[in-house]
């Protein structure tokens, strides 16, 4: 642990309520009247959404860290990447200007570590978590429409447009999505990514949908993990 005192388990479980419920509504089990914009608010701009996810993103670069040089098993150093995520609340902090990574110490091997995260997914520039729930908004019960999107997070239609054909063509033909697939409980379809996915993690698990989705995803993240590939 860098501070010494989260252990993992618990950084996955400690989203709000509001957060709950909001996630229950837009997947239409609980009713199907969702205010977007109020929606807006508590899940993707809830200032306790973001330090959870590096919480977490922390956590596994401290596993990462803690295994050493996966070729020579030599000491790894912080290499972290710069970002400048977009989405998200303003003031997201320092911390989301870089995905963390690590090079090996030792001269002649040098190879970089990056571990996998769920705050990025992959290169692309919003957050993840922005990708998947805008993305799921689309197919919920009342998908709202672009313009109201563009307004409410600042996407444009032609970003939503190639986040779906992502979703629809380069995520459901990754070897990351044809091998993790089975894990899921029940198949998920393929024409309702993300929201099919989103689906699979129930609250009443004593986790939460979003960000088991987005540590679901996290290994597609890196070239580093097994199975894993930088999109
Ligand atoms: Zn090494």
């Amino acid at each position: 642990m860098r501070d010494g005192k989260t252990p993992p388990s618990v950084t996955a479980i400690s989203l709000t309520a509001a957060l709950r419920e909001a996630l229950l509504l837009f997947c239409g089990q609980e009713g199907i009247k969702v205010c977007h914009n109020w929606l807006a608010q508590v899940l993707l701009y809830d200032p306790r959404l973001y330090p959870l996810l590096l919480q977490f993103d922390r956590d596994l670069a401290d596993e990462v860290h803690a295994a050493r040089c996966p070729r020579c098993g030599g000491r790894l150093d912080c290499a972290d990447y710069p970002r400048k995520p977009r989405g998200g609340p303003k003031d997201l902090g320092e911390e989301y200007n870089e995905r963390l990574s690590f090079c090996c110490a030792l001269e002649g091997c040098r190879r970089r570590t990056t571990p996998e995260s769920v705050r990025f997914l992959g290169r692309k520039v919003y957050l993840g978590a922005m990708v998947v729930l805008v993305s799921a908004m689309l197919q919920g019960p009342t998908p709202p429409r672009a313009a109201q999107l563009r307004e409410l997070f600042g996407v444009s239609a032609r970003t939503l447009v190639r986040w779906r054909a992502w979703w629809q063509t380069a995520f459901a033909e990754s070897p990351f999505w044809k091998m993790a697939r089975g894990r899921l409980r029940t198949p998920a379809d393929v024409a309702l990514l993300p929201l099919s996915l989103l689906e699979q993690f129930a609250p009443k698990e004593g986790h939460e949908r979003l960000v088991l989705a987005l540590r679901f995803l996290s290994p597609m993240t890196t070239a580093s993990a097994p199975g894993g590939q930088a999109f």
